[in-house]
């Protein structure tokens, strides 16, 4: 029996990745003076990983990713300007609306009606509550959670705060890593809707093959495939 569904939201309830690689691209043409654009691209990728520890998910590490690869690739040669058109990427990023994925409000207000949802996302907490607010969406939630990652210790915790027995939980997100193994893993159930573009920090190369988990292609088919989901189980 579920009783409560968890829902990533960057590119599962609304698009997020294809905007950052639009601030990727406008930085790769700023830079590409000192490095071809592929070349900024990956240098940006290894600055992201190496600030992961220290930095955590979400825009503003990404601003500063941005701002430490223009000094990288220049040797730190990089004129006053660039820096300058570099945080006005970042904040254009941040100030951007909220998109949402088609059928992604029909299918929160089916399920709300039957079963706890909330919203487990990583990422900074400003931006998410910020686009989380703009999305519309807080109402259908019954509790909102920003996670500083999702491995399976996270999920344990926060399923543990909550009182939900793993066996109730089904997750529903757009990334296997994130949002479908460490839930696995910890008995629950899981429901994978991919997106067209993943961010290379979240690529896996293969499906998990295990009973509790479902791939769909569309958020609206998610009501129906609970109602029978329980059923069957
Ligand atoms: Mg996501």
């Amino acid at each position: 029996m579920i009783t409560v569904i968890g829902f990533d939201a960057d590119d599962t309830l609304w698009v997020n990745e294809p905007n950052y690689l639009e601030a990727e691209k406008a930085l790769c043409r700023l830079l590409s003076g000192w490095k071809p654009e592929a070349e900024v691209s990956g240098i940006l990728f290894s600055t992201e990983m190496a600030n992961l520890e220290l930095y955590g998910y979400g825009a503003k590490s990404f601003v500063l990713s941005m701002v430490e690869t223009a000094l990288n690739v220049s040797n730190d040669r990089v004129d006053a300007q660039t820096i300058r058109e570099i945080t006005g990427l970042g904040k254009s990023l941040i100030n951007r609306d909220v998109v949402l994925l088609e059928g992604v409000e029909e299918a929160l207000q089916q399920l709300s009606a039957r079963y706890r949802l909330i919203l487990a996302t990583k990422g900074d907490l400003v931006d998410q509550e910020r686009k989380l607010s703009k999305s519309g969406l807080e109402k259908y939630f019954h509790h909102i959670e920003i996670m500083r990652d999702k491995k399976e210790a996270n999920y344990r915790r926060l399923l543990s705060h909550l009182d939900i027995p793993a066996a109730e939980f089904l997750m529903v997100g757009n990334s296997v890593k994130s949002d479908i193994l460490p839930v696995l893993s910890l008995g629950g159930h899981a429901v994978h809707i991919p997106f067209h573009t993943t961010w290379q920090h979240e690529q896996t190369d293969h499906l998990p093959d295990h009973p509790l988990f479902t791939e769909l292609s569309t958020i609206d088919q998610l009501p129906q495939f609970i109602a029978s989901y329980e059923i069957n189980h």
